[in-house]
């Protein structure tokens, strides 16, 4: 099905419009519309003979921390061919009419704020900034092209992606601002994720349990379809620029 032929229920668009609580968790399928492989299937070149979980644990910066921020970087220099796709700005565009919007983000390419969207919660860090990796002071900037791996200003620790590796628990205050975010919105959306990750996958049920108005838009069915209350397939960056007009347009 096209999504020229979408329509969005009257009374969902009738209710979303008076909405002032709405939380969105999106997932991987948003940024592989904007031409972003996913972490598998990037995996070319130099760095075919590397598994990603070979790459991103603290044990393996631990074993070589010159590969590891070379993968980064490496990664950093891919987004830099991207741009946010009409699902991003979609999303910016929800902020600006629902007074509490919260979005919780899975993917670490930094399109979501490139886009111009506020209060996010980003669940796995973002590969756009940097941090020590022993007293977690950030850094604004530094130099990719270096002999080794650069150092913190303040310590002299080793400087990492501020992302989340295998093996390290999610950012505790952001998750627990999503998990918040999911029990008091009146809609949840969830948007290109595969519903099977955890603990994200668990916030659109946290919604679902407390009353709140599910909405999945993704390629394909997913766990959550059966339990959604409205399920939309096809591309998000098709879909939620249809929503926004329909609703707040
Ligand atoms: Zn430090």
């Amino acid at each position: 099905m096209s999504t020229g032929q979408i329509e969005f229920p009257v009374e969902l668009v009738s209710l979303l419009r008076r909405t002032s609580k709405l939380a969105a968790l999106t997932g991987a399928g948003v940024s592989q519309e904007s031409g972003l492989r996913t972490f598998r299937d990037a995996q070319v070149g130099l760095w075919a003979q590397y598994r990603p979980e070979d790459l991103a644990s603290p044990e393996a910066f631990q074993r070589d921390p010159k590969l590891v921020w070379d993968w980064y970087a490496w990664r950093r220099e891919a987004v830099k061919g991207v741009r946010p796709n009409p699902g991003h700005y979609a999303l910016a565009e929800i902020g600006k009419h629902v007074p509490e919007f919260t979005l919780i983000i899975q993917n670490v390419d930094g399109l979501h704020r490139m886009a111009g969207n506020q209060n996010v919660l980003e669940l796995h860090g973002n590969i756009q900034r940097v941090r020590c990796a022993d007293c977690r002071t950030f850094a604004e900037t530094w130099d990719d092209d270096t002999e080794s791996v650069p150092r913190c200003r303040e310590c002299g620790g080793l400087r990492r992606p501020d992302v989340v590796w295998f093996g390290e628990a999610l950012p505790r205050a952001q998750l627990e601002a999503a998990v918040e975010a999911a029990r008091a919105c009146d809609f949840f959306f969830s948007i290109g994720t595969s519903g099977v990750v955890q603990p994200a996958a668990s916030l659109a049920f946290a919604a679902h349990n407390r009353g709140a108005v599910v909405i999945e838009i993704n390629a394909e069915p997913t766990p959550l379809t059966a339990k959604a209350d409205y399920a939309f397939h096809g591309k998000s960056g098709e879909i939620l620029p249809r929503f926004v007009e329909a609703v707040w347009g």
